[in-house]
């Protein structure tokens, strides 16, 4: 059976709308039943047929297909300018299906040196027992990603920017190029910049994922995922998909149903209210970033900050061109472990967790939490490396407190 995708019905159309009326209204006109102006959480497995095979716009079984899922699905793939959105219970769970659906064994992966933890662990441990090769490489080094491209073997490429947690930069369009010549698709990781700060589809990539978890989502309630597919994405050449096409978007809806993770209805409801604002959030976690890495700039108990908007940032020029802003993460250093291990345990605006994107400041050490599965692997962190999420409280009171931890860092 192929996978029926619900049809859901837009009365306006949003193509030439802003980001911001795309987040509030693609996919989710006002409920036709009740005019309830949100989807409502369809908390629901399974639904009735006139007659058999009779479904209702395409509603058969909740993991095929649930409205409160399609309605954020829509959302998703307007906000990033794509023609397919797709819906998981975590951002693991979207890239395990993206990477099962576009690759196979025998295939070559070029990953970033600095990835995120967790991307790493999959194509390294999971993806690499299964036959599927990987190389890291510096992103922001466009000779670098050449060199590690094995045309005719290598499938992918993963691109994070920036990324987690250097704040390394990568230039979309550049690698976009490389990575079609080569035959290969361009997967942006776009968590960290969000879509209203960057587009990676309309510079040249195939595919963008999310960690949904975090700024989309924006409020530390919900752990979800995304892939969005852009217009007409092919297969790796030579590749098709179990649908009998080569289109990346049939591949990962046939992926999506046949694995099954996807994100369940509270979830997806939680995640498109989240999106709703976005740009709002994002604009107030560039500008309080953006002035934390300058007050770390200028403070004598840090010894480097990292941030693209800084003119210091290698990145800063590339960074400017396709992005809309700068983003809410800065990373410092302290010059030891133990002063950057202190300032983490002495905040008190700033919560030491790991994850990121939420309304709520956070502060945490790579070395020792969300990198800790890279220690030993070119992807290790330094020692001494502090990660704040910039959250969007009062800017005085984010500076106040870093001022306080970095003292009880200084006396650690
Ligand atoms: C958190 C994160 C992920 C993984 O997403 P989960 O929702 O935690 O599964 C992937 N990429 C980046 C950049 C992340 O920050």
């Amino acid at each position: 059976m192929p996978v029926s995708t619900p049809e859901h019905a837009t009365t306006h159309d949003l193509t030439s709308a802003g980001f911001s009326t795309r987040a509030i209204h693609a996919g989710q006109d006002p409920d036709a039943t009740t005019g309830a102006v949100v989807p409502p959480i369809y908390q629901v497995s399974t639904y009735k047929q006139d007659g058999v095979g009779g479904l209702r716009n395409g509603y058969e079984y909740s993991r095929s297909g649930n409205p409160t899922r399609t309605a954020l699905e829509e959302a998703l793939a307007a906000v990033e300018g794509g023609a397919a959105g797709f819906a998981f219970a975590s951002g693991l769970a979207a890239e395990d299906t993206l990477l099962r659906a576009v690759l196979r064994p025998g295939d070559h992966v070029v990953v970033p040196d600095d990835a995120y933890g967790g991307t790493y662990r999959l194509i390294a441990r999971v993806f690499g027992p299964w036959g599927v090769d990987h190389t890291p490489a510096d992103l922001s080094d466009p000779d670098a990603v050449l060199a590690a491209i094995e045309p005719g073997r290598t499938k992918l490429v993963w691109v994070e920017t920036p990324t987690n947690p250097l704040l390394g930069i990568a230039d979309i369009a550049v690698l976009a190029a490389h990575a079609r010549s080569a035959g290969a698709l361009l997967v942006v990781d776009n968590t960290f910049a969000t879509p209203y700060l960057q587009q990676p589809l309309a510079l040249g990539a195939d595919v963008v994922v999310h960690s949904t978890t975090k700024y989309i989502g924006g409020h530390s309630d919900v752990v979800g995922g995304a892939v969005v597919v852009a217009d007409g994405a092919q297969l790796p050449v030579g590749l098709t998909g179990p649908t009998g096409t080569t289109s990346v978007a049939d591949a990962v809806g046939y992926h999506q149903n046949a694995s099954g993770a996807v994100a369940g209805p509270f979830d997806s409801w939680l995640t498109l209210r989240g999106l709703k604002t976005l740009a709002v959030r994002m604009d107030r976690h560039t500008a309080n970033a953006q002035a934390v890495a300058a007050h770390l700039a200028a403070h004598p108990a840090v010894t480097e900050v990292i941030y693209p908007g800084l003119e210091s940032h290698p990145g800063h020029e590339v960074a400017a061109r396709q992005m809309r802003g700068f983003g809410g993460m800065v990373s410092f250093r302290t010059g030891s472990e133990e002063s950057a291990v202190a300032v983490c345990g002495a905040t008190r605006v700033f919560t030491l967790a790991e994850s990121l994107g939420g309304v709520e400041s956070l502060i945490e050490h790579p070395a020792r939490m969300t990198h800790g599965s890279v220690a030993g692997t070119a992807l290790e962190v330094p020692a001494d490396l502090v990660r704040v999420s910039v959250g969007i409280e009062d800017l005085e009171d984010l500076l106040a407190d870093l001022d306080q931890a970095l003292a009880a860092g200084r006396d650690a």
